[in-house]
């Protein structure tokens, strides 16, 4: 037998435990949500012990839902889901799901997955025609052809793309950030390329795996932006090897392509027929361009140094 102050220790704790059960029971039957998931079912006390487990869990973890302090501290099991009660059949599960903070965040990551970029400022990236300011008259053209090309185009259309030319500080790279960005939300990926950093990059990666899946990227790519043609150091090679093979490309499989340059097409000519060697060819300066007309619509951004002001 066992010794009685055993016996009594045992019962209290059991007296305890029913105490407490009892009012658990009580606070989760007390939730308007699984008194709403409840109601209309025939629910026995017995399946409600059964499955109080399950009902608890959902409560817990709803409460943190309603007190959500952000997507990164989510206390919650699977970080960003939210639980809902199911039947199945007469059993009671939980079931989670993505909650909105967590969707719209993927979404988010999905859609900055789709704009490939380099050398671009990340600042730079997070341009949108939303907050463009449309004040400067001799950029509202520019702005609204790039609007019409970014809300419109879908891939396999054969569309144009923009050779945006103008001074320093009017906007350019702004602009061609806030088209990625918008082709991004129509899930339309996009390749903006800073051209004279690019060019330095690849002359050092040149032979290298990198250098070949980038120049590939670059031919493929549905939309890509190349920003500040003419400021690069030119060479034959990257006209010739580089560049006019991209264009190319791009042209026979009809891939909209834009650009951006602080050069007019006549000065980019003039950039393209002088190499750094002194060497002049004016054919083949004359071929670049000839693609490039192909492929984008010129338009002149005039206004104000934005980078003044700053
Ligand atoms: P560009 O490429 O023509 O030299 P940028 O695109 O670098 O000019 O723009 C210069 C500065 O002005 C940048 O800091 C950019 O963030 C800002 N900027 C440009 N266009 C706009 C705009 N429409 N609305 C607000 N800020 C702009
Ligand atoms: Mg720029």
């Amino acid at each position: 037998m066992k010794p009685i102050r055993e016996t009594i220790h045992h019962l209290m704790n059991r007296h305890d435990f029913k105490e407490r059960y009892e009012a658990m029971k009580r606070d989760i039957l007390n939730d308007r949500h699984v008194q709403s998931f409840l109601r209309g079912h025939d629910v026995t006390d017995a399946m409600l012990n059964r499955h109080l487990g399950k009902l608890y869990e959902f409560v817990q973890q709803s409460k943190h839902c309603e007190r959500c302090p952000s997507l990164e501290q989510c206390p919650n099991l699977l970080k960003g889901y939210t639980p809902h009660l199911i039947w199945q059949g007469k059993n009671i599960d939980v079931q989670y799901e993505r909650c909105a903070r967590k969707v719209q965040d993927d979404e988010r990551k999905k859609q900055h997955s789709l704009i490939r970029s380099l050398f671009i400022p990340r600042d730079m990236l997070q341009a949108s025609f939303d907050q463009l300011e449309t004040d400067d008259l001799g950029r509202i053209e520019a702005i609204e052809l790039a609007n019409t090309f970014a809300s419109t185009y879908e891939v396999g259309k054969r569309t144009k793309g923009l050779y945006l030319y103008g001074s320093f500080g009017v906007g350019k790279t702004y602009l061609l950030a806030a088209m990625a960005n918008e082709l991004a939300q129509r899930h339309i990926a996009s390749f903006l390329v800073y051209v004279p950093e690019f060019v330095r990059s690849l002359k050092s990666s040149l032979q290298t795996d990198a250098f070949q899946d980038t120049i590939e990227y670059a031919k493929q790519v549905p939309v890509l932006m190349l920003d500040d043609l003419g400021a690069e150091l030119m060479s034959s090679w990257w006209r010739d090897e580089v560049l006019g093979p991209i264009l190319q490309y791009r042209m026979l499989e009809h891939l909209p392509t834009c650009f951006t340059s602080n050069f007019d097409l006549k000065r980019l000519t003039h950039h393209f027929a002088h190499s750094q060697r002194g060497e002049e060819e004016q054919v083949k300066a004359a071929r670049i361009i000839e693609r490039i007309v192909y492929l984008a619509t010129p338009i002149e951004m005039k206004g104000k140094n934005r980078r003044i002001e700053m």
